[in-house]
C-alpha cells in the first residue's frame, strides 16, 4: 500500500477530472459506496472459488463477530446500494465511481495490496448498445490522455445455459490431462472449471490453449448480441482482437467481456477489464436487471499515460505574493484577499511565514508562479505593489492598489500572447 505524494497529486486529479467529466457528459453519475462490506456479499457475488475470494480479500471480524471485508472492487457494492436505496426499483442507472480497492497480492509492479479503480456500471440496461458505448467511452479516455499503445480483447461468454455446457466440455477436457494440471487447476477442475483458462501459470498455457472455447458453444441470442455489438465498434473505428480464451478472473460475468491490453507495462498489461453481468443482481436477491460495468486500474493508467509521453501536472499558482518588512502584513492580507474576490481564477499563493526578500523570492520561484507580486514599505508607503515575471523577462512594473487585479490579469495575458507568439 502506497502513499500518494503531494507532487504526484496534481496528474491524478487532472487524469481523474478528464474521467469524470468524460462519464457525467455521457449522462452517467457518480456514486460513492461504502470501502467496507459484508464478506458474504463478495462471496456471493465474486464467486467462492476465485482468486479473489480465496485468496485475495482482507477479512476481519468487527467488534460484534461480524465478518466484514476491504473491498476488493466495486461492483458488489454499487449492486448492494443499487439494491438497498431502491435505485433499481423499474429504473435504469448510469454510475461511476472511483477510489481504493484492498487485493492480499504479491506486491510488484504495477500490482499493489491497495489500488484505485476508476468504475463505470450501467444497470438495467441489456445491451448491445451500452456495451458498445462502455467501450467507446474507455477508447475516448485513452484518446483524451494520448494513450495509443492498447489493444482490445473481446469475447462473448454466452448465456448461464451456454456457460453451463461450456463448463462441462471443460471438465471433460481437462480430466484427460488431470495429471499435468497444477494444484490450482486440479482443485478447481470439478468446482469451477473455467478458472482454469484465467491460470496466471505459464506451464498451464500449452494445456488451456487447447481447451474448448466459449464461442463454439454460444446460444443464438448471445451471438446476436455479439455480432451487434461488433458492429458497433467497427462503426466507431474501434479495432479489437475477438480472444476466445478471455474468461476474466470473476465469476459474475456474462455474453460480453473485454481487456484494454498493452505490452509497454511489463506483465502487469491489463489497464481496464469488465464484461456483462446479467445474472448479479438476481443472485444477489433483487429482480432480475440485466447490467454490464469495468473498472480501469489508475495506478495502471497513470504509468501508461507517463511511459506515452503525458507530462506530469503542475499545481503551480499564477501569482507569488512576496510581502517584505513591518506592518506590511496587514495591507498584504487585504490585497491579496481583495484579489482573490475580485478576480477567482487568478490563482495566488501568499508568503506566510516572512522571510527577508531573497528567500520570499526563491520560495516565489521554487512555487513555479508566473509572476510575483511584491509588497515592500515603500510600497506600502505610497500605496503601490510591484508585479515582476518569473518565467521570462517581462520587467517589473508598479501599480497603484484599487488597479491590481485588472493590471495583474492584463500582465499575465500579455505574458500568456508572448508565449504563443
Ligand atoms: P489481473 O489479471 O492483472 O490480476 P484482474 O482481472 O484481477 O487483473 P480486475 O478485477 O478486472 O483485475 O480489475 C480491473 C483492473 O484493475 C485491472 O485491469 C487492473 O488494471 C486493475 N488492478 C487489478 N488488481 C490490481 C492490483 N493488485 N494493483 C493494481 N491494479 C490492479
Ligand atoms: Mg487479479
Amino acid at each position: 500500500m502506497s502513499d500518494l505524494l503531494p507532487l504526484e497529486t496534481a496528474t491524478w486529479q487532472a487524469i481523474e477530472l478528464i474521467l469524470r467529466d468524460l462519464l457525467n457528459a455521457y449522462g452517467f453519475a457518480e456514486i460513492r459506496v461504502p470501502i467496507v462490506e459484508r464478506t458474504d456479499l463478495f462471496k456471493r457475488s465474486i464467486g467462492e472459488v476465485t482468486d479473489v475470494v480465496e485468496k485475495e480479500m482482507y477479512t476481519f471480524e468487527d467488534r460484534n463477530g461480524e465478518s466484514l471485508t476491504l473491498r476488493p472492487e466495486a461492483t458488489a457494492g454499487i449492486v448492494r446500494a443499487g439494491m438497498t436505496n431502491g435505485l433499481l426499483h423499474n429504473q435504469r442507472q448510469k454510475l461511476w465511481s472511483c477510489g481504493p480497492m484492498f487485493r492480499y497480492e504479491k506486491p510488484q509492479k504495477g500490482r499493489y495490496r491497495q489500488f484505485h479503480q476508476f468504475d463505470i456500471e450501467a444497470l438495467g440496461y441489456a445491451g448491445p448498445d451500452i456495451d458498445a458505448e462502455l467501450i467507446i467511452i474507455t477508447s475516448r479516455i485513452w484518446r483524451a490522455l494520448g494513450i495509443d499503445a492498447v489493444e482490445l480483447e473481446l469475447n462473448s461468454l454466452g448465456t448461464a445455459e451456454s456457460r453451463l455446457e461450456h463448463r462441462q466440455a471443460l471438465t471433460a477436457y481437462f480430466e484427460r490431462y488431470k495429471d499435468d494440471l497444477d494444484a490450482d487447476s486440479r482443485d478447481r477442475l470439478y468446482r469451477n472449471p473455467l478458472r482454469i483458462l484465467d491460470s496466471k501459470n505459464p506451464d498451464m498455457m500449452e494445456l488451456v490453449s487447447g481447451a474448448p472455447v466459449t464461442t463454439d458453444f454460444l446460444d443464438a441470442e448471445s451471438e446476436a448480441h455479439f455480432s451487434t455489438l461488433r458492429q458497433l465498434l467497427d462503426q466507431a473505428g474501434i479495432v479489437y482482437r475477438v480472444n476466445p480464451r478471455l474468461v476474466r478472473g470473476l465469476d459474475y460475468y456474462s455474453k460480453t467481456v473485454f481487456e484494454w491490453v498493452t505490452d509497454k507495462l511489463g506483465a502487469q498489461g491489463t489497464i481496464c477489464g469488465g464484461g456483462r453481468y446479467d445474472g448479479l443482481v438476481s443472485q444477489l436477491g433483487g429482480k432480475p436487471t440485466p447490467a454490464i460495468g469495468c473498472a480501469i486500474g489508475m495506478e495502471r493508467l497513470l504509468e501508461l499515460y507517463k511511459v506515452c509521453g503525458g507530462q506530469p501536472v503542475m499545481n503551480s499558482p499564477d501569482a507569488y505574493f512576496v510581502a517584505v518588512g513591518s506592518d506590511v502584513l496587514l495591507p498584504a492580507f487585504s490585497l491579496v484577499e481583495g484579489l482573490r474576490d475580485e478576480f477567482p481564477d487568478i490563482r495566488v499563493e501568499m508568503n506566510c511565514g516572512g522571510g527577508s526578500f531573497k528567500s520570499q523570492m526563491k520560495r516565489a520561484d521554487r512555487s513555479r508562479a508566473a509572476v510575483a507580486l511584491i509588497l515592500g514599505e515603500d510600497e506600502v508607503a505610497e500605496k503601490m505593489i510591484g508585479i515582476k515575471a518569473l518565467r521570462e523577462d517581462g520587467g517589473q512594473i508598479s501599480v497603484s492598489w484599487p488597479e491590481l487585479g485588472t493590471a495583474l490579469k492584463q500582465y499575465i495575458d500579455n505574458m500568456g500572447m508572448g508565449n504563443n507568439g
